[in-house]
C-alpha cells in the first residue's frame, strides 16, 4: 500500500494525527524550534517519558538518525515520535542521516500501529540543511519506505517558503 503524502502549511504542534514527529536533539531533553514548540503545547509529561528512556535505555541520548517514541502528552495525537536529525555540513554528506529519521521515526510509527504521521521539515531550521534539499530527501524517502498500516503522511511546514519546495518535490 501506498501511503498518501500530504503538504499543510502550519503548526505541527497542532496537527490531529496518530502519531507526530519532532525534529528533537540527542538529549530528548528539549531544545528550540519544534522541539521547544512540542514540549510546552505538550506539557510536562513528553519530557517525564524522555527523561525515563535517559534513565534507561538511551543513557547516552539517541543517535543522529534515530527514532524513539513517548506519550503526545496534551497534543492531539497519540505519540510523539522523536528523531535526531543531522547538523548540515558542507564538508561531509549526511544526507543518508537525514533520509534514516524519515525511515526510523516511519518504522516506529509502523510499531505502534499510527495510521496518520505528521513530519516536521527536520533538520531545515536551526540544524541548517538547504531547504530544497531537505524537500528533497524527505520526499523521496517517505515515497521510497514500507509504509503500510500508515494511511497519511503529512509534512507540515512552517512558512510560504517551506510549503513551496516540498510542493515542487511531490510533484
Ligand atoms: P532542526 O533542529 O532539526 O533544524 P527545527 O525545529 O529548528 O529543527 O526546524 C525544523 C523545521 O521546522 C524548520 O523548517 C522550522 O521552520 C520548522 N518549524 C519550527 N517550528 C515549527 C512548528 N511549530 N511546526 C512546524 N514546523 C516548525
Amino acid at each position: 500500500m501506498t501511503a498518501r503524502i500530504t503538504l499543510v502549511r502550519g503548526d505541527i504542534t497542532e496537527q490531529h494525527v496518530d502519531a507526530i514527529v519532532n525534529a528533537a536533539n540527542s538529549s530528548l531533553l528539549g531544545g528550540g524550534g519544534v522541539d521547544g514548540a512540542i514540549h510546552r503545547k505538550g506539557g510536562p509529561e513528553i519530557l517525564a517519558d524522555c527523561r525515563a528512556l535517559r534513565a534507561s535505555h538511551y543513557g547516552k541520548g539517541l543517535s543522529t538518525g534515530k527514532a524513539v517514541a513517548t506519550t503526545a502528552g496534551r497534543l492531539d495525537a497519540l505519540h510523539v515520535i522523536h528523531t535526531v536529525g543531522p547538523v548540515f555540513s558542507k564538508e561531509e554528506d549526511r544526507s543518508d542521516l537525514l533520509a534514516s529519521c524519515y525511515r526510523e521515526s516511519l518504522r516506529v510509527a509502523r510499531e505502534l500501529g499510527a495510521e496518520s504521521v505528521a513530519f516536521p521539515a527536520i533538520s531545515t531550521g536551526i540544524y541548517g540543511w538547504p531547504m530544497e534539499d531537505g524537500a528533497r530527501i524527505a520526499i523521496r524517502t517517505v515515497r521510497e519506505a514500507a509504509i503500510a498500516p500508515i494511511a497519511e503522511v503529512r509534512f507540515v511546514l512552517f512558512d510560504e517558503r517551506a510549503y513551496q519546495a516540498f510542493a515542487e518535490q511531490l510533484g
